[in-house]
């Protein structure tokens, strides 16, 4: 079971041969056994997962069966659901248990998925590590002295070690295609709008995206069909007619342009791993061979994604972040003098370093007088980068490169260098300055941990982004590949 695509496991139940009660049951044990040496679940409630997978086993049995009802679905702690506790990583949230449920677990929950739990991740989705959790970092399945990426790295060890089918994540500036990539899995950002940002924890609103991560194209097209749509609750969600993002996976990739950005891929490629350089190459190769031809395209203003990202997100961040003040919920300092040391003593208790650092940056860039100078100013250079991508997508169809400097780094490794930390992202940020879809997946192992290719498409371009990821995955075995010795 643990081998079988969403699909797969969708079929055998259809088929009984096991029922979403005893497949749940299975991942639940599987999460018992092994979650304590990876961490990946925050949250995990068998009575609670049980009594939903016997929901669906009823709902089956009456013949109103989809394609995801009874598969059980981690998903990450930045999504509300009723009743369960809903942290975002941090403690300012450890003891909230949501009232409402995020419109993905509302459209997951429809559909008949059953919530196996709630997975680690960095608080408030800050880092590329899953290193600044409330609850412990996270281990990367393939090699447990190092992290699985971030923010969304619990999501994917859990994928990655079988600990679940599949499961869901955001990404802000490659949250859910550098983890992806540090674990071997694929994971698709929707463009943004595409999936509902409703009930899903404001990290910095203008960039945050959900979207699924799984083991292949066709599963996170399956998920993100559920995902997507329209909701009036969100009102940056666009309102366009639903697509079956599975529609073209098959389609022959003849004469499919693929650009390759210069500054991704000349002298020094942004400090780009040998190893992993090595996966891309070879990943490219095969795409010719799959009839794809490559050209050259420019991305100029790329070196400013990180610097106008790290004015953008923690300005967004600061504002998002101040409704945590002890009044209405989460942590609340247990002894004050007055109101502002009420607010002062909760605020310096319930979060952590990088989540304040990120306030501080974002206040300051937003102060008077720094304003025009900082946040202005990364306004403009994001108009620049969209404008590139633009203008790069008039020469090819899918713009590829990798997904990230290096392969997964070790637990401690970048922690105290913020700067080293932020760089990890270089090929993933400019995307979601842009508003684009992009996908992680793997294309090979640097010194046994695997590497991941980035696609990058045009606004609305899932079903495309997917139909290519799929066809390199028929000719490739990379997706199959488990982590041993768990
Ligand atoms: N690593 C980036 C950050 O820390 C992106 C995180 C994300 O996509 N949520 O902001």
């Amino acid at each position: 079971m643990l081998d079988k695509t969403l699909g797969q496991l969708s079929q055998a139940l259809a088929f009984g041969e096991i029922s979403s009660v005893e497949l749940t049951r299975l991942y639940l044990d599987r999460i018992e056994r092994i979650d304590p040496r990876i961490n990946a679940f925050i949250t995990v409630d068998r009575e609670k997962s049980l009594a939903q997978a016997e929901a669906a086993d009823a709902r089956r049995a009456a013949g109103e069966a989809g394609p995801l009802t009874g598969i059980p679905l981690a998903h990450k702690d930045i999504f509300c659901a009723v009743g369960w506790r809903t942290t975002c990583g941090s403690k300012m949230l450890g003891n909230f248990i949501s009232p409402y449920d995020a419109t993905v677990i509302e459209r997951c929950n429809a559909a008949g998925a059953v919530i196996l739990g709630k997975t680690n991740m960095d608080e408030f989705a800050m880092g590329s590590s899953s290193e600044t959790s409330h609850f412990g970092p996270v281990r990367n399945p393939w090699d447990i002295g190092r992290v699985p990426g971030g923010s969304s790295g619990g999501s994917a060890a859990a994928v990655a070690a079988r600990l679940a089918p599949a499961a869901t994540g955001t990404d802000t500036g490659g949250s859910i295609r550098q983890p992806a990539s540090m674990c071997g899995l694929t994971g698709i950002k929707p463009t943004y709008g595409v999936v509902s940002r409703y009930g899903m924890i404001a990290y910095a609103s203008s960039l945050d995206q959900g979207g699924p991560m799984a083991r292949s194209a066709e599963d996170c097209a399956l998920l993100l069909n559920v995902m997507a749509g329209f909701d009036a609750r969100d009102s940056t969600s666009l309102d366009r007619p639903s697509e079956n993002y599975a529609r073209d996976l098959e389609k022959p990739l003849d004469g499919l342009k693929i650009g390759l950005p210069r500054e991704f891929f000349g002298k020094g490629g942004e400090g780009c791993d040998s190893g992993v350089m090595r996966c891309i190459e070879d990943a490219l190769a095969q795409y010719r061979r799959l009839g794809a031809e490559t050209v050259e395209v420019g991305l100029p203003r790329m070196k400013l994604a990180i610097p106008a990202y790290y004015v953008i997100a923690p300005a967004e961040a600061s504002s998002n972040l101040s409704r945590y003040d002890g009044v209405r919920y989460g942590h609340r300092a247990p002894e004050y003098d007055d109101l502002v040391d009420m607010y002062m003593k909760t605020r310096a208790q319930g979060f952590g370093d990088e989540v304040k650092r990120r306030i501080l940056m974002g206040t300051y860039v937003l102060s008077h007088g720094y304003y025009d100078a900082y946040y202005l100013q990364a306004q403009r250079i994001r108009r620049l980068i969209a404008d590139d991508f633009a203008e790069a997508f008039r020469q090819c169809d899918i713009i590829m490169g990798p997904t990230s400097p290096t392969t997964a780094f070790r637990i401690g490794e970048k922690i105290s260098d913020p700067v080293q930390m932020y760089l990890s992202d270089i090929y993933t940020i400019a995307v979601n300055l842009a508003g684009l879809p992009a996908m992680a997946i793997p294309a090979g192992f640097s010194e046994g941990l695997p590497a991941g290719l980035q696609l990058i498409g045009n606004y609305f371009s899932e079903a495309r982004l997917l139909n290519a990821a799929h066809r390199y995955q028929r000719a490739t075995e990379w997706h199959r590949r488990m982590p041993e010795g768990l």
